[in-house]
């Protein structure tokens, strides 16, 4: 299983670095599938840089219609556009942030969807809520709400208590959920759901990510802080399964 390694720089980086990183990246072109999701304003000169290399390019969000009176928001239209195929939704921090539901992060995969964009869907639990035996439970919720029946992309399951915060969860707690996850996925799409993949984020570094990329179920990683050098990115990805 080709692995896939996404890359989320939330609010960093500026125009001067997608030129040096690009490079980068060009220079070793991992044989895992990267994504690299910079903010909208970087999204044209990465796809500039990186056409024809065969690493995709993703956006941190969209809007959940089309066209119209929302200022300040972005359309999954406009990005396909702009040259991305893939888009992260109802990441933690717009989950928090801007108090996307369940049900907005559901109506934000299905403009994806008709863009034909990848989503890319956050789901996880916080610390309060796994020390109340409660994670699997928040997940399942979670995924019923925010996948639509017509449904096809990636889940990424993001304890919140492990993004940016140097923690991860244990190997059998990680092996336990994504099991789980993936047990749902069968139940709520039993055509695709065994095929869906399931990507790990939360604090994955270069040290850690062969151990976590080599459990069950894990597809890939969704990457922030480090993520934002070309080094630590690039040795993440080496860690990846590429066939
Ligand atoms: C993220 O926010 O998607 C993330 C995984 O962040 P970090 O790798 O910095 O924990």
């Amino acid at each position: 299983m080709r692995q896939i390694i996404a890359g989320n720089w939330k609010m960093n980086g500026t125009l001067a670095d997608v030129g040096p990183y690009g490079s980068a990246l060009k220079a070793s072109i991992p044989a895992c599938l990267v994504v690299i999701c910079p903010p909208f304003p970087l999204l044209p000169a990465f796809a500039a840089q990186l056409t024809g290399t065969g690493i995709a390019l993703g956006a941190q969000d969209c809007h959940t219609g089309r066209a119209g009176a929302h200022t300040g928001d972005v359309s999954s239209l406009l990005i396909k556009e702009i040259g991305a195929q893939y888009v992260i939704l109802g990441h933690s921090e717009r989950r928090t942030d801007h108090f996307e539901s369940n049900a907005i992060v559901r109506a934000k995969v299905e403009a994806a969807l008709q863009a034909a964009l990848v989503p890319i869907v956050c789901v996880g639990e916080t610390d309060t809520e796994r020390d109340a035996g409660e994670a699997e439970d928040v997940v399942r919720t979670q995924l019923i709400h925010s996948l639509p029946p017509e449904f096809t992309g990636l889940v990424a399951y993001e304890p919140i208590w492990a993004i940016g915060t140097g923690r991860t969860p244990t190997e059998a707690d990680i092996i336990a959920m994504h099991g789980a996850i993936r047990h749902q996925l069968t139940s709520q799409f039993p055509q695709t759901g065994a095929k869906i993949p399931i990507l790990y984020g939360g604090s994955v570094k270069p040290a850690n990510a062969a151990a976590i990329l080599a459990l069950p179920e894990v597809g890939g990683a969704l990457v922030g802080g480090a993520s934002l050098k070309a080094t630590e990115f690039l040795a993440i990805a080496a860690c990846a399964a590429s066939v």
